[in-house]
C-alpha cells in the first residue's frame, strides 16, 4: 500500500496562543521566552510573524532580538497554557488516525496510508478544523514520506498546504537548499560545500553514492544519497507502541559531545538487547530518538534487512543513526528502540510466526 504522511506544524504556535487569549497583541510584534524580560538571560521561543519582519527568530537571545526591535512585547513561557492547546491539536489527529507522532508542541506526523478520502481535502479538513476548533492556523504538508511531507510543511509558512508526491520530488527540491534535508546541519553544509562545491538539493544530486561515503563515511554518504531523492521509509512512531523494547535516559547536565552520545547509546542499546534476549524476541526495526535542549524531539529508524539477535550488529546500527541527526545543539535525552519484533524460534515462550506490527511501507 502506498504510504501517505501529513506533517502538521501549527505557525508561530506559542505567540499564535498569546496572541488569541489576548486580542490586543493581534497585529503586534510579540515575542515568547525565558520569563519574558528582554535584559536577562534567555532565548526566543517563537516569535510573532510581526517580530520575524524584525529578524526575529527562535533560538535568538533575548537581549538581540531586544535591540532588533524594542516595542515588541515580550512573554514568559507559559507551557501549561501550550500544552493544553497541544492536547487538544493531538486528539483532533487521532481521530484521523491511531498513527500520531508528536514531534514537540506544535508538530506531528500522521499516517493516513488507510484512509480513502483524498489526503489533499484531508489536510484542508484539519487546516479548518485547527482554525475553527483552536483558533490558530497550521502550515501542513502532504507527502509519500515523513521526509518529503516535513519539507512541504515548511515550503508555505503561515497557514500553507503543500503536497510533494514523489514524481515532484526532482522539480520542487532541486533548487532548495540542501539543509532543508535531514542529518544536514550548519556544520555538515559547510562540509559538503567545502569538499564538493554543494548548495542545493539538485547539487547534491549529481554526486556519486561512492563520492559521497568518501566524504561523510559510509553510513552517512549513503543515508544521504537516498535522501537527497526524497526516499525514507522511516515509520511513523507513536508514543504507545504495544510491541516494542526501549530504553532512554535524560541527562542531568545537557551533552554536546558526540562520543558521550554513542557511549550512552551503546549501553541503553545493550539493556534492550539483554530484554529482547530475555523475552526471546528477534529485532528489525532499530529506532534512536533525541531530545534538544528546547525540547524539540527527533527519531531516525533503520530497518534491517531480516530480523536478528546479533548484539554487534544491533549496537552498530543505532550507533549508526546518531550520523542522521544535527548535532548543533545540546542534547537532554537519548532513547533506543527495538520493534518490528519476532519471536525467536528457539526458546521462544509462543510463537505468532510473523512481525508483531505492521511493516511500515
Ligand atoms: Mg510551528
Amino acid at each position: 500500500m502506498a504510504r501517505v504522511i501529513l506533517h502538521i506544524d501549527m505557525d508561530a504556535f506559542f505567540a499564535a496562543i498569546e496572541q488569541l487569549r489576548r486580542p490586543e497583541l493581534r497585529g503586534k510584534p510579540v515575542v515568547v521566552g525565558g520569563d519574558g524580560n528582554p535584559h536577562k538571560r534567555g532565548v526566543v521561543s517563537t516569535a510573532s510573524y510581526e517580530a520575524r519582519a524584525y529578524g526575529i527568530h527562535s533560538a535568538m537571545p533575548l537581549r538581540t532580538a531586544y535591540k532588533r526591535c524594542p516595542d515588541a512585547i515580550f512573554l514568559p513561557v507559559d507551557f501549561a497554557a501550550y500544552h493544553e492547546f497541544s492536547g487538544k491539536l493531538r486528539s483532533m489527529l487521532r481521530e484521523y488516525s491511531p498513527l500520531v507522532e508528536p514531534m514537540s508542541l506544535d508538530e506531528a506526523y500522521v499516517d493516513i496510508s488507510h484512509r480513502g478520502e483524498d489526503p489533499v481535502e484531508l489536510a484542508r479538513t484539519i487546516k479548518e478544523r485547527t482554525k475553527s476548533e483552536l483558533g490558530l492556523t497550521a502550515s501542513v504538508g502532504v507527502g509519500p514520506n515523513k521526509l518529503l511531507a516535513k519539507i512541504a510543511a515548511n515550503l508555505q509558512k503561515p497557514d500553507g498546504l503543500t503536497v510533494i508526491w514523489e514524481q515532484d520530488v526532482e522539480e520542487k527540491l532541486r533548487d532548495l537548499p540542501a539543509t532543508v534535508l535531514w542529518g544536514i546541519g550548519p556544520k555538515t553544509a559547510a562540509r559538503l560545500h567545502e569538499a564538493l562545491g554543494i548548495q542545493t538539493v539538485g547539487d547534491l544530486r549529481r554526486i556519486s553514492l561512492e563520492r559521497l561515503q568518501e566524504v561523510l563515511g559510509p553510513n552517512h554518504g549513503e543515508w544521504l544519497y537516498h535522501i537527497c531523492r526524497g526516499e525514507d521509509d522511516s515509520p511513523v512512531v507513536t508514543e504507545w507502541e504495544p510491541k516494542s523494547m526501549s530504553r532512554e535516559t535524560t541527562f542531568q547536565v545537557d551533552v554536546r559531545r558526540r562520543d558521550t552520545l554513542v557511549r550512552v547509546i551503546r549501553r541503553l542499546g545493550e539493556e534492550v538487547c539483554e530484554d529482547a534476549r530475555d523475552e526471546g524476541y528477534l529485532v528489525r526495526t532499530v529506532t534512536l530518538k533525541i531530545r534538544y535542549h528546547n525540547f524539540r524531539t527527533h527519531t531516525r529508524a533503520q530497518t534491517l534487512p531480516e530480523p536478528t539477535a546479533d548484539h554487534d550488529l544491533l549496537l552498530q546500527t543505532a550507533v549508526g543513526l546518531l550520523d542522521r541527526f544535527t548535532l548543533d545543539r545540546p542534547v537532554r535525552l537519548v532513547g533506543v528502540r527495538f520493534s518490528n519484533l519476532v519471536r525467536s524460534e528457539r526458546g521462544a515462550p509462543s510463537s505468532d510466526g510473523g512481525p508483531a506490527e505492521p511493516a511500515a511501507s
